[in-house]
């Protein structure tokens, strides 16, 4: 299975078409999306928990093998991968696990708690993202030279410790883009689902002014 975390502050068409092209390029079963609660690296989020898992679940409804995990919102502090990983393989303990990340989150991963952790657990599967490059030094890129694989079927038969890096649909809309232009008082449309845009509307979460909350 695939696991997608994120802030998902808020969700859009680039996450949606990276997991939908993950799901079926990789043959998963499913692909988990993990909003996360207090994110470790970033501080704050700007809508609540409960908005952005609303907004997940509008965007994902209705789309087989899309699935959602609110875990990572009901633990307390803050919301490490390893420790979700950790549990989702006490949960499915014969099954490959794969946390896709785009590739700049990847660049960022040995500092990570428990990085190294991380690769014992699950899969890393990189979506390639405008202006980005893999590394070829480094950490990661001792890491993408050790364990990285360019074979899908290595997915399958191992339960961890692959990194894949796969191809997308390079669809340059981020949340922070999104947050800023609806501040300013355009409109969001297209860039996500008609339902998230809607949650977003009716909340009014993203109004000019709203510096973030810590959750
Ligand atoms: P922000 O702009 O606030 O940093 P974001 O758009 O990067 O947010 P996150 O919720 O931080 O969204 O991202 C969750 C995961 O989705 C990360 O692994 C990130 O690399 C990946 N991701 C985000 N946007 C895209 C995109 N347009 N295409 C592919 N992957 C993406």
């Amino acid at each position: 299975m695939g696991i997608f975390g994120g802030t998902f502050d808020p969700v859009h068409y680039g996450h949606l078409r990276t997991a939908f092209e993950m799901l079926q390029a990789l043959r998963f079963d499913q692909v988990r999306f993990m909003p996360c609660g207090d994110p470790p690296h970033r501080g704050t989020t700007y809508a609540a928990a409960a908005l952005r898992l609303k907004m997940v679940q509008a965007a994902t409804a209705g789309q087989a093998g899309f699935v959602v995990d609110d875990r990572e919102l009901l633990r307390d502090g803050p919301s490490y991968s390893v420790d979700t990983l950790a549990e989702l393989r006490h949960e499915f303990p014969q099954r490959p696990l794969a946390m896709i990340i785009g590739m700049d989150a990847f660049l960022g991963l040995p500092k990570w708690y428990q990085w190294r952790e991380i690769i014992q657990l699950a899969h890393v599967v990189v979506a390639h993202r405008p202006g980005w490059r893999a590394p070829d030094m480094g950490p990661l890129g001792e890491l993408l030279a050790d364990r990285g694989t360019h074979r899908i079927n290595d997915l399958h038969q191992a339960k961890s410790g692959h990194i894949y890096i796969h191809d997308v649909t390079q669809l340059e809309i981020s949340s922070t883009e999104i947050r800023e232009l609806i501040a300013v008082g355009r409109d969001p449309r297209f860039l996500m689902p008609d339902a998230v845009r809607d949650v977003i509307m009716d909340s009014d979460c993203y109004a000019a002014g709203d510096q973030g909350q810590v959750e």
